[in-house]
């Protein structure tokens, strides 16, 4: 890894504007999934130096609430820029650390930074309301900033998916204490570093790395400072931290796993569905929550669609993702090998069948072959449970009400997507299904203008856009009475 400023990597915990080695001074180790290779042995903090970063954050954040917007959100610009400028090296960290190929990565770094300049420009737009009343009163609505916010992120996307919670946190007010997934603490601590730079006072981004998350979570959930958990990761954790917010009444955010389905009519433009299923499909080789799970197609192009998409997926050129023509990476660990390989077990053992792949890659301990199976069914687990690798099953059906029935068997509730020219059928189905987002025609659904975010058991809360902000904000009512008094 040929860092153009070494002072991006980082390897220590960031408390309070400090960079600083575990209490214990143990240290645990990142490594190169693609290769195996060590990368960096980082701090492994715990529940004390979580304690710490609270404290830090509460401290902090009483003048940063204090300073007009304005001067919050220009630092959040700052931030942007370098890390625009210093896009290459964090997409080179990026990879390294989490395998998905280098134009991924940059493409990443760019979506990520985007959270920031959006929400530098949204924090200056934190309108209240004044409520007419018949008496001698008025009612003012303020948005005040929720307080000490923890974060807790995973490691599939380990620079966005902590500015769309960082930035809208920052910009209206909040301090945060993040811990980042073990597997990717390098993109996250390469961001402290660009936001000290940047001007961010200190205590106001807190990184506690470490391996114990449930002493971490824990620390944080339990606190009565913190006033706000946002979560990103699955659905069982996610449970889990609501269920320990419960003790003190924290407002929480959850963005947990999802099932997506791709819907494709007989009438769908075909070219543009098979590639949209491909890219909403193996985008980080099948590890994203908006990946689609379930392929669902009408029996009348279904042959067809399966042979134009198979073709696709046995030309990806696996490997590593830091080499130039490698279109997928690894999986994150060989836990992930073996969990995504016993899904596609089950199938086999169901009577599916393999048209591609369908077995562990030869490139190495983390890689899976992409794969494609047919003749399945919602009795399997590739139906049921989230794939989180690049396994598609396509699964076969007659009409719209079952389509639609199948798309929501499901307790999951984040993305979908739905390919058809008809007019009509794209409100009727949109309408109908039950999740947060629904693509129609277009796979690439998220930015940081949108609010991304599930419903069922996938979660609650809304990230990016205008309803972003909502997430970090309390509403106060202020009564203004006695106004009739010459
Ligand atoms: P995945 O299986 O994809 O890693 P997780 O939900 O386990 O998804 O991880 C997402 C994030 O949640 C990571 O930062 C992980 O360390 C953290 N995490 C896992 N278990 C806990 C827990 N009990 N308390 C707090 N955080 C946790």
């Amino acid at each position: 890894m040929q860092l153009n400023d070494s002072g991006l990597l980082q390897t220590q915990g960031f408390i309070d504007g400090q960079w600083r080695s575990a209490m214990s001074g143990k240290t645990f180790e990142v490594i190169n999934p693609a290769t195996g290779a060590l990368l960096a042995e980082v701090a492994d903090m715990g529940a004390a130096e979580t304690r710490e970063a609270i404290e830090a954050a509460e401290n902090a954040m009483q003048s940063w609430k204090a300073l007009p917007a304005k001067a919050r959100c220009d630092i959040l610009e700052r931030w942007f820029d370098l890390i625009i400028a210093a896009q290459e090296d964090l997409a080179q960290l990026m990879t390294a650390e989490q395998g998905k190929p280098l134009a991924e990565a940059r493409g990443e770094v760019a979506y990520g930074a985007a959270y920031l300049k959006w929400f530098s420009e949204e924090g200056k737009r934190v309108y209240g309301d004044v409520i007419p009343q018949q008496s001698d009163r008025r009612g003012l609505v303020i948005k005040q900033p929720v307080g000490v916010v923890a974060a807790i992120t995973p490691w599939n996307f380990p620079n966005a998916m902590i500015t769309r919670k960082v930035a809208p946190a920052l910009a209206v007010g909040c301090a945060v204490v993040l811990k980042p997934a073990a597997e990717t603490p390098l993109s996250a601590l390469a961001l402290a570093e660009l936001a000290k730079r940047a001007g961010l006072p200190d205590g106001l981004f807190n990184i506690v790395t470490g391996l114990d998350a449930p002493a971490i979570g824990g620390e944080m959930t339990g606190s009565k400072i913190v006033r706000k958990v946002t979560f990103t990761g699955s659905t069982p954790v996610g449970k889990l931290l609501m269920r320990q917010c419960a003790d003190t009444v924290k407002r929480t955010s959850m963005e947990l796993g999802g099932n997506a389905p791709v819907i494709i009519f007989d009438d769908a433009d075909l070219e543009l569905a098979v590639n949209g299923a491909i890219a909403a499909k193996y985008r980080n080789s099948g590890q994203t929550c908006i990946c689609s799970n379930r392929l669902l197609v009408q029996a009348g192009i279904y042959d067809k669609f399966v042979e134009k998409f198979a073709e696709k997926v046995k030309a990806f050129n696996v490997g590593n993702g830091a080499l130039d023509g490698t279109t997928h990476g690894p999986l994150i660990t060989t836990k992930a090998v073996n969990d995504v390989h016993s899904k596609v077990l089950d199938a086999i053992d169901g009577g599916a069948c393999v048209v591609t792949g369908g077995k562990p890659g030869a490139q190495g301990a983390h890689f899976y072959e992409p794969t494609v199976l047919t003749n399945v069914h919602s009795g399997m687990r590739v139906f049921r449970e989230e794939i989180f690798g690049p396994v598609a099953p396509v699964f076969k059906f007659d009409t719209e009400a079952e389509a639609i029935a199948m798309a929501n068997d499901t307790e999951f509730g984040l993305a979908s997507y739905v390919y058809t020219e008809n007019m009509g059928r794209i409100f009727r189905v949109s309408e109908a299904l039950e999740y947060g987002m629904v693509g129609v025609n277009e796979t690439a659904i998220s930015s940081e203008l949108i609010p991304f975010g599930g419903v069922k058991e996938s979660g609650q809360g809304r990230e990016g856009s205008k309803y972003g902000l909502n997430d970090y904000l309390e509403t106060k009512y202020i009564c203004l009475g006695g106004l009739n008094r010459a």
